[in-house]
């Protein structure tokens, strides 16, 4: 079964040193479009109460670009258009909020630090060729990619980012990808903090841990410094450096264990965690002030950076290509019932679950994946998912929840 599905290849940019000072020169005019564009339409609505659309923007940009103004001319479309439409999308953005009854912020003007991208909104075929990025108006830029790059037509979109002094290039291709050879075999994952995944099969994958020491003494050495000095800014750019390292490293990490899983398994279950909503501060109010608030900060900190959400949304990306089925279930009471009887006990902070009905004896997390396992075969609907081996053959065998599937 062939499946089609958008693939994006990250490639790290080498320009000559005349290439970066022109990539940058281009930047600052594209940042200016968009403040324009930004000042036009609050003017448009204050004076005429006229409501400017991405496609009278559009036509103002054809002006501009017929008037010859900052060298748009001589500049490729699709940049300038992408910078349009990043304004269209934060104003769309701002009246979803607003009509669903939350505060945002009106959309700002950017100074040229925010403004780090560049997108083609309209690509060519022949734009990466030769391992080389063509647009008009920019350097030739070198891409360095550890992938073999798909055919110029498969060609989707394209973003130039800029990372602090290094530019990365995205680049979106339409694949077709033949689906793994089926298998029947079904896993439950539960997401923690002391392990970052238990699976039911008993696999656990260990937490991220950060690289604090390093982050923490360079944010020791920015606090040093005097603000908007020289010295400041290059250790801000250090940080960020280790920031971005930290970051690479643990997306690695969730790529290798995210296709592992799905090469491994049919189904894939997981639970539906609100993140955002877990992560919570303890603080309370001035009249009501909450408790352990240091330690729920931690806490918190903790689950942030254990990627849960990046995680899931690689395991179902990938099982979309893969043709594997992929279903989120709810999280309730899968840490306190129990996996062979269903019993609900209170496990307490132990990492042993000890039911007090049957007395099965279990990891926490494995009992906690195995209930999740069978709510997802049952959210999944189908009758043929085997459940895998099993880790404790004496207490979760002839399991009647698992037998009725
Ligand atoms: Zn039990």
């Amino acid at each position: 079964m062939l499946v089609t599905a958008h693939m994006t290849i990250l490639a790290r940019c080498k320009l000559t040193p005349a290439g970066y000072r022109q990539l940058d020169q281009r930047l600052g005019a594209l940042n200016r479009l968009y403040n324009q564009a930004l000042e036009n339409r609050i003017k448009a609505w204050s004076e005429r109460r006229q409501a400017l659309s991405l496609y009278d923007q559009y036509r103002w940009l054809t002006h501009l670009r017929a008037q010859g103004r900052e060298g748009l001319g001589g500049f490729a479309l699709g940049p300038q258009r992408g910078m349009l439409k990043r304004l269209d999308e934060a104003f769309k953005g701002f009246f979803r909020r607003v009509k669903a009854g939350q505060n945002p912020g009106f959309p700002r003007f950017r100074p040229l630090s925010r403004c780090v991208t560049i997108d083609v909104t309209k690509v060519g075929k022949s734009m990466v060729k030769g391992g080389k990025i063509h647009v008009r108006g920019l350097p030739a830029i070198r891409i360095r990619h550890s992938q073999a790059l798909p055919p110029g037509e498969a060609l989707k979109a394209l973003r130039l980012t800029k990372r602090g002094r290094h530019w990365e290039a995205s680049l979106v291709y339409a694949v077709e990808r033949q689906a793994l050879p089926a298998t029947v075999r079904a896993v439950g994952i539960d997401m923690g903090v002391r392990k970052r995944m238990t699976l039911s099969d008993g696999t656990t994958y260990a937490p991220h841990k950060r690289a604090w020491k390093r982050i923490r003494k360079a944010q020791r050495a920015v606090s040093r410094c005097q603000k908007g000095s020289h010295r400041r800014r290059k250790r801000c750019a250090r940080l960020a450096r280790c920031r971005r390292r930290e970051f690479v490293r643990q997306r690695n990490a969730c790529h290798r264990a995210s296709t592992r899983i799905v090469r491994e398994h049919g189904l894939v279950a997981v639970e539906k965690l609100n993140v955002k909503n877990m992560t919570k501060s303890a603080k309370g109010t001035v009249e009501n002030p909450g408790a352990k608030v240091r330690q729920k900060a931690g806490l918190n900190r903790e689950v942030l950076s254990q990627n849960w959400s990046l995680l899931r949304s690689q395991l179902a990306v990938k099982a979309a290509w893969a043709g594997r089925e992929y279903v989120e279930v709810d999280p309730k009471h899968t840490s306190r019932d129990c996996s062979r009887c269903h019993a609900r006990n209170n496990p307490g902070w132990s990492e042993t679950y000890r039911c007090g009905a049957c007395g099965l004896k279990i990891d926490r997390d494995v009992n906690a994946a195995v209930n999740i396992l069978a709510a997802g075969v049952l959210a999944a609907g189908a009758s043929t998912w085997a459940i895998g081996p099993c880790v404790a053959p004496e207490s979760c065998m002839g399991v009647p929840r698992h037998s009725r599937i």
